[in-house]
């Protein structure tokens, strides 16, 4: 394989350019002409396409967001889209692709796959850690430092002022920012997709805290939790107890920003050069993932459909910490 090109699809995550300038400097490596898409697929489709080399991607390794920036393409969805996309990639003779995106990504480039035959490797760029094939995917370990961050600051005024806290996390519908970021900042109560956990739950581990004197509470919820979002859970609660110093804190989409944390960093490099090197070797319909440090390719299909479970021990944990 001579030429590839390589593209940021979806959300933006931190360390998505670390992995871009992994895979470039990995193809100038390897004498392989690499092209950078701009805006996702809707790049693609138009031909917003430029060839990359060493310098195109220096000093961009501590940068969050993504430099080739990133799009949700509604046309690359329909059969004319990507015709026009396919197109555009025949034009400059591309004969593989990087995706760097998460599961509608990869599901994108399947189908891209099955149409046009032009083998892809993604490298899982995604806050939510919701993909299966990997331990962890890029901007994950910086989206929980950064909601960590927040909730300690939180902290320091629920403590002031015996306040109680619901502060809601991002993951869709994963709990993993809200159980790493929930057991970091001490959170009282995590609650997660993966588990559920009543209203009359909620109120009885407050009331247990406060019995034993707890000064603040701050409760950590996942955006995807099945009583609702924080405003909602704590609109619940607060009809029920009479407590009523309850704030709502929506931390948003700070989590998707910043610099990448050196996890992060390393994690992405490695991604993108294995992502590059799998493509050279001949890997297609796959994704480049870390399980137990060591790189492995799962397929799109396995990575977009099957379910990666949270941890059931760190959710004990918080149940126990929290005495
Ligand atoms: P994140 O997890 O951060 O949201 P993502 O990759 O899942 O990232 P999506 O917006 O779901 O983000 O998908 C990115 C793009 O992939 C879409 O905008 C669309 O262009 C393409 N895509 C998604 N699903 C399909 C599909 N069924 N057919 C063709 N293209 C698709």
């Amino acid at each position: 394989m001579k030429k590839v090109a390589i593209m940021t699809s979806g959300g933006d995550a931190p360390g998505m350019n670390a992995c871009l300038r992994a895979a470039v400097r990995g193809a100038v490596y390897h004498g392989v002409e690499i092209y950078g898409i701009y805006r996702g697929y809707d790049g693609m489709i138009e031909g917003d396409i430029v060839k990359m080399d060493s310098h195109s991607v220096s000093n961009i390794i501590q940068k969050g967001g993504t430099i080739l920036k990133s799009a949700r393409s509604e046309e690359f969805k329909t059969k004319e889209g990507r015709k026009k996309a396919y197109n555009e990639l025949q034009k400059l003779g591309i004969e593989g692709l990087i995706t760097i995106g998460g599961d509608g990504t990869f599901t994108g480039a399947k189908i891209f796959y099955d149409e046009y035959g032009i083998p892809t490797v993604g490298a899982p760029g995604t806050i939510d850690n919701d993909l299966f094939g990997t331990d962890y995917t890029i901007g994950f370990d910086t989206a929980v430092n950064t909601a960590l961050g927040a909730i300690d600051k939180i902290r320091d005024t629920a403590d002031s002022h015996n306040r109680l806290f619901f502060i809601e996390v991002m993951g869709r519908d994963s709990g993993y920012i809200a159980i790493r970021s929930g057991i970091g900042g001490g959170a009282e109560l995590v609650m997660v997709p993966e588990t559920s956990t009543s209203i009359k739950e909620v109120i009885s581990t407050l009331q247990e805290g406060w019995a034993r004197h707890k000064t603040s509470s701050i409760v950590v919820v996942a955006e995807g939790d099945e009583e609702g979002n924080a405003m909602e859970i704590a609109e619940k609660v607060k009809k029920q107890i009479s407590q009523k110093d309850i704030k709502v804190s929506i931390l948003g989409h700070i989590q998707r920003g910043g610099s990448p944390s050196a996890q992060d960093r390393i994690l992405a490099s490695r991604l993108g050069l294995g992502a590059l090197e799998g493509l050279m070797k001949g890997e297609k319909n796959v994704m480049a993932g870390i399980i137990n440090d060591k790189l492995v390719y799962t397929s799109f299909e396995d990575s977009i459909t099957k379910n990666k479970p949270l941890n059931q021990e760190l959710i004990h944990m918080v149940k126990v910490l929290s005495v």
